[in-house]
Protein backbone atom coordinates (compact mmCIF):
# COMPACT_ATOMS: atom_id res chain seq x y z
CA UNK A 1 0.00 0.00 0.00
CA UNK A 2 2.82 2.07 0.35
CA UNK A 3 2.75 4.12 -2.63
CA UNK A 4 6.79 5.55 -2.84
CA UNK A 5 7.50 2.20 -2.50
CA UNK A 6 5.70 0.71 -5.37
CA UNK A 7 6.65 4.03 -7.39
CA UNK A 8 10.50 3.24 -6.62
CA UNK A 9 10.27 -0.73 -7.53
CA UNK A 10 8.21 0.06 -10.93
CA UNK A 11 11.26 2.63 -11.89
CA UNK A 12 14.04 0.02 -10.90
CA UNK A 13 12.31 -2.42 -13.01
CA UNK A 14 12.15 -0.24 -16.40
CA UNK A 15 14.26 2.13 -15.80
CA UNK A 16 12.36 4.96 -16.32
CA UNK A 17 9.87 7.30 -13.94
CA UNK A 18 6.36 5.85 -13.41
CA UNK A 19 3.53 8.36 -13.46
CA UNK A 20 2.05 9.97 -10.66
CA UNK A 21 -1.20 11.85 -11.07
CA UNK A 22 -0.03 15.10 -10.18
CA UNK A 23 2.40 14.66 -12.89
CA UNK A 24 -0.14 15.82 -15.73
CA UNK A 25 -0.92 19.11 -16.61
CA UNK A 26 -4.88 18.89 -16.78
CA UNK A 27 -5.11 21.90 -19.21
CA UNK A 28 -3.28 20.73 -21.74
CA UNK A 29 -4.95 18.72 -24.40
CA UNK A 30 -4.01 15.10 -24.73
CA UNK A 31 -3.00 15.42 -28.31
CA UNK A 32 -0.22 17.93 -27.49
CA UNK A 33 0.87 16.00 -24.15
CA UNK A 34 1.46 12.76 -26.63
CA UNK A 35 2.45 14.15 -29.52
CA UNK A 36 4.14 11.33 -30.45
CA UNK A 37 1.78 9.09 -30.41
CA UNK A 38 -1.01 8.27 -33.30
CA UNK A 39 -4.44 10.77 -32.54
CA UNK A 40 -6.09 8.07 -33.18
CA UNK A 41 -4.65 5.23 -30.90
CA UNK A 42 -5.33 8.25 -28.13
CA UNK A 43 -9.16 8.43 -29.50
CA UNK A 44 -9.64 4.44 -28.47
CA UNK A 45 -7.39 4.57 -25.88
CA UNK A 46 -9.95 7.49 -24.16
CA UNK A 47 -12.75 5.48 -25.53
CA UNK A 48 -11.65 2.35 -23.99
CA UNK A 49 -12.37 0.77 -27.22
CA UNK A 50 -8.28 0.18 -27.45
CA UNK A 51 -7.19 -3.31 -27.55
CA UNK A 52 -4.61 -4.88 -25.33
CA UNK A 53 -2.80 -6.74 -28.31
CA UNK A 54 -2.28 -3.49 -29.77
CA UNK A 55 -0.31 -2.18 -26.65
CA UNK A 56 3.35 -2.80 -29.05
CA UNK A 57 2.16 0.66 -30.99
CA UNK A 58 2.89 2.62 -28.26
CA UNK A 59 6.12 1.78 -28.09
CA UNK A 60 8.34 4.91 -29.30
CA UNK A 61 11.35 2.19 -29.89
CA UNK A 62 9.00 -0.06 -32.30
CA UNK A 63 7.53 3.26 -34.05
CA UNK A 64 11.17 4.54 -35.06
CA UNK A 65 12.17 1.39 -36.12
CA UNK A 66 8.94 0.88 -38.32
CA UNK A 67 9.42 4.90 -39.40
CA UNK A 68 12.54 4.40 -40.88
CA UNK A 69 11.48 2.04 -43.54
CA UNK A 70 8.75 3.89 -46.26
CA UNK A 71 5.12 3.17 -45.18
CA UNK A 72 6.82 1.13 -42.46
CA UNK A 73 4.41 3.10 -39.61
CA UNK A 74 1.71 3.27 -41.41
CA UNK A 75 1.71 -0.64 -42.01
CA UNK A 76 2.67 -1.12 -37.83
CA UNK A 77 -0.41 1.17 -37.07
CA UNK A 78 -2.91 -0.86 -39.36
CA UNK A 79 -1.75 -4.52 -38.28
CA UNK A 80 -3.21 -6.14 -35.50
CA UNK A 81 -0.81 -7.15 -32.52
CA UNK A 82 -0.33 -10.08 -31.39
CA UNK A 83 1.47 -12.65 -28.81
CA UNK A 84 4.93 -12.28 -30.99
CA UNK A 85 4.82 -8.70 -30.33
CA UNK A 86 6.00 -8.86 -26.62
CA UNK A 87 8.93 -11.33 -26.46
CA UNK A 88 9.46 -10.00 -22.86
CA UNK A 89 8.40 -8.08 -20.39
CA UNK A 90 10.02 -4.90 -21.11
CA UNK A 91 8.17 -5.03 -24.51
CA UNK A 92 4.70 -4.93 -22.63
CA UNK A 93 5.69 -2.86 -19.75
CA UNK A 94 6.89 -0.20 -21.95
CA UNK A 95 4.09 0.25 -23.91
CA UNK A 96 1.98 -0.32 -20.86
CA UNK A 97 3.49 2.16 -18.36
CA UNK A 98 2.31 4.63 -21.53
CA UNK A 99 -1.07 3.82 -22.22
CA UNK A 100 -1.50 4.32 -18.20
CA UNK A 101 0.18 8.06 -18.40
CA UNK A 102 -2.25 8.46 -21.30
CA UNK A 103 -5.54 7.05 -19.51
CA UNK A 104 -4.44 8.99 -16.12
CA UNK A 105 -3.81 12.38 -18.26
CA UNK A 106 -7.55 11.60 -19.99
CA UNK A 107 -9.15 11.14 -16.71
CA UNK A 108 -7.70 13.98 -14.45
CA UNK A 109 -8.81 16.50 -17.54
CA UNK A 110 -12.16 14.78 -18.04
CA UNK A 111 -13.18 14.10 -14.26
CA UNK A 112 -13.47 15.92 -11.47
CA UNK A 113 -12.96 13.39 -8.96
CA UNK A 114 -9.23 13.81 -7.81
CA UNK A 115 -9.31 10.84 -5.60
CA UNK A 116 -10.68 8.74 -8.66
CA UNK A 117 -7.94 10.18 -10.67
CA UNK A 118 -5.48 9.08 -7.89
CA UNK A 119 -6.98 5.48 -7.29
CA UNK A 120 -6.27 5.20 -10.86
CA UNK A 121 -2.78 6.48 -11.16
CA UNK A 122 -1.85 3.93 -7.74
CA UNK A 123 -3.99 1.21 -9.24
CA UNK A 124 -1.89 1.42 -12.16
CA UNK A 125 1.75 1.39 -10.28
CA UNK A 126 1.04 -1.03 -8.13
CA UNK A 127 -0.45 -3.27 -11.41
CA UNK A 128 3.22 -2.78 -13.04
CA UNK A 129 4.69 -4.32 -9.81
CA UNK A 130 2.55 -7.31 -9.91
CA UNK A 131 3.12 -8.26 -13.72
CA UNK A 132 6.74 -8.43 -12.93
CA UNK A 133 6.30 -10.23 -9.27
CA UNK A 134 4.45 -12.74 -11.66
CA UNK A 135 7.39 -12.77 -14.46
CA UNK A 136 9.49 -13.48 -11.62
CA UNK A 137 7.55 -16.32 -10.24
CA UNK A 138 6.75 -17.54 -13.77
CA UNK A 139 10.09 -16.83 -15.40
CA UNK A 140 9.97 -19.82 -17.27
CA UNK A 141 6.65 -19.54 -18.46
CA UNK A 142 6.26 -15.71 -19.58
CA UNK A 143 3.58 -16.65 -22.51
CA UNK A 144 1.52 -17.48 -19.06
CA UNK A 145 1.93 -14.20 -17.62
CA UNK A 146 1.04 -12.48 -20.70
CA UNK A 147 -2.27 -14.67 -21.03
CA UNK A 148 -2.81 -13.56 -17.89
CA UNK A 149 -2.44 -9.72 -18.60
CA UNK A 150 -4.80 -9.95 -21.79
CA UNK A 151 -7.45 -11.35 -19.79
CA UNK A 152 -6.48 -8.86 -16.77
CA UNK A 153 -6.43 -6.09 -18.86
CA UNK A 154 -9.86 -6.64 -20.82
CA UNK A 155 -11.28 -6.68 -17.98
CA UNK A 156 -10.03 -3.77 -16.09
CA UNK A 157 -11.22 -1.80 -19.79
CA UNK A 158 -14.82 -3.22 -19.34
CA UNK A 159 -14.92 -1.66 -15.72
CA UNK A 160 -13.47 1.69 -17.19
CA UNK A 161 -16.39 1.71 -19.61
CA UNK A 162 -18.51 1.47 -16.41
CA UNK A 163 -16.97 4.23 -14.62
CA UNK A 164 -14.87 2.18 -12.24
CA UNK A 165 -11.50 3.24 -12.54
CA UNK A 166 -10.09 2.00 -9.62
CA UNK A 167 -10.19 -1.72 -9.94
CA UNK A 168 -6.65 -1.93 -11.50
CA UNK A 169 -3.75 -3.36 -9.46
CA UNK A 170 -5.09 -5.96 -7.10
CA UNK A 171 -3.93 -9.46 -8.28
CA UNK A 172 -6.71 -11.25 -9.78
CA UNK A 173 -6.39 -14.87 -7.94
CA UNK A 174 -9.16 -16.63 -9.77
CA UNK A 175 -7.81 -15.72 -12.72
CA UNK A 176 -4.28 -16.98 -12.19
CA UNK A 177 -5.98 -20.43 -11.07
CA UNK A 178 -8.19 -20.57 -14.49
CA UNK A 179 -4.81 -19.91 -15.99
CA UNK A 180 -2.60 -22.80 -14.31
CA UNK A 181 -5.79 -25.11 -14.56
CA UNK A 182 -6.31 -24.48 -18.05
CA UNK A 183 -3.97 -23.06 -20.08
CA UNK A 184 -4.33 -21.27 -22.93
CA UNK A 185 -3.74 -23.17 -26.23
CA UNK A 186 -1.18 -21.82 -28.60
CA UNK A 187 -0.06 -22.88 -31.91
CA UNK A 188 2.49 -25.52 -32.58
CA UNK A 189 5.40 -22.99 -31.72
CA UNK A 190 6.75 -23.46 -28.12
CA UNK A 191 8.20 -19.70 -28.34
CA UNK A 192 4.87 -18.84 -28.72
CA UNK A 193 5.26 -17.02 -31.58
CA UNK A 194 1.89 -18.67 -33.05
CA UNK A 195 -1.13 -17.90 -31.65
CA UNK A 196 -4.68 -19.05 -32.53
CA UNK A 197 -6.48 -15.67 -34.79
CA UNK A 198 -8.33 -13.68 -32.45
CA UNK A 199 -11.72 -14.66 -33.66
CA UNK A 200 -11.20 -17.79 -32.10
CA UNK A 201 -9.67 -17.30 -28.49
CA UNK A 202 -12.68 -17.33 -26.04
CA UNK A 203 -13.28 -13.61 -24.55
CA UNK A 204 -12.44 -13.40 -20.75
CA UNK A 205 -14.77 -10.45 -20.48
CA UNK A 206 -18.02 -12.74 -21.77
CA UNK A 207 -16.76 -15.74 -18.96
CA UNK A 208 -16.72 -13.50 -16.23
CA UNK A 209 -19.94 -11.84 -17.47
CA UNK A 210 -18.62 -8.44 -18.17
CA UNK A 211 -18.92 -8.46 -21.98
CA UNK A 212 -22.67 -8.24 -22.62
CA UNK A 213 -22.14 -7.08 -26.24
CA UNK A 214 -22.40 -9.84 -29.52
CA UNK A 215 -20.38 -10.30 -31.82
CA UNK A 216 -18.12 -9.33 -29.17
CA UNK A 217 -16.82 -5.72 -29.25
CA UNK A 218 -12.87 -7.31 -29.25
CA UNK A 219 -13.45 -9.60 -31.87
CA UNK A 220 -12.87 -12.81 -29.91
CA UNK A 221 -15.04 -15.79 -29.26
CA UNK A 222 -17.83 -16.03 -27.11
CA UNK A 223 -17.26 -19.80 -25.92
CA UNK A 224 -16.15 -21.23 -22.92
CA UNK A 225 -13.08 -21.00 -22.33
CA UNK A 226 -12.78 -24.85 -21.06
CA UNK A 227 -14.62 -26.37 -24.10
CA UNK A 228 -15.21 -24.03 -26.15
CA UNK A 229 -19.04 -24.24 -26.21
CA UNK A 230 -20.91 -20.86 -27.06
CA UNK A 231 -23.83 -22.53 -24.90
CA UNK A 232 -22.44 -21.79 -21.16
CA UNK A 233 -19.47 -19.41 -19.73
CA UNK A 234 -16.60 -21.03 -18.17
CA UNK A 235 -17.91 -21.90 -14.33
CA UNK A 236 -20.92 -23.63 -15.60
CA UNK A 237 -18.94 -25.84 -18.11
CA UNK A 238 -19.59 -29.24 -17.09
CA UNK A 239 -15.97 -30.45 -17.68
CA UNK A 240 -14.66 -28.13 -14.67
CA UNK A 241 -14.22 -29.95 -12.43
CA UNK A 242 -12.53 -33.22 -14.68
CA UNK A 243 -10.17 -30.57 -16.03
CA UNK A 244 -9.22 -29.74 -12.65
CA UNK A 245 -8.90 -32.95 -10.90
CA UNK A 246 -6.15 -33.65 -14.17
CA UNK A 247 -3.69 -30.96 -12.47
ZN1 LIG B 1 -16.42 -10.34 -25.76
ZN1 LIG C 1 -17.60 -25.52 -21.32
Amino acid sequence: MDAAREQARVEATVGVPALHANDLAPSKSLFHLFYCLDQKLLVYITQHEFRPYDLFKLDTRVCQKADRSSGGLDTLLSCPGSHKDYPSLEDLLIPLLVYFEVLVAYLSTSSANASLVAALALGTTKYISHLTDLSRQYNLKWAFVLDYHWAYHGMRRLDMKDGFHDRWGAPDAELLLELIRHPQTRGSSSSGKSTAPLEEQPCWGWNSGKCKTSPCPDGRAHKCKICGSPEHVNKDCPKRGSAKSQT
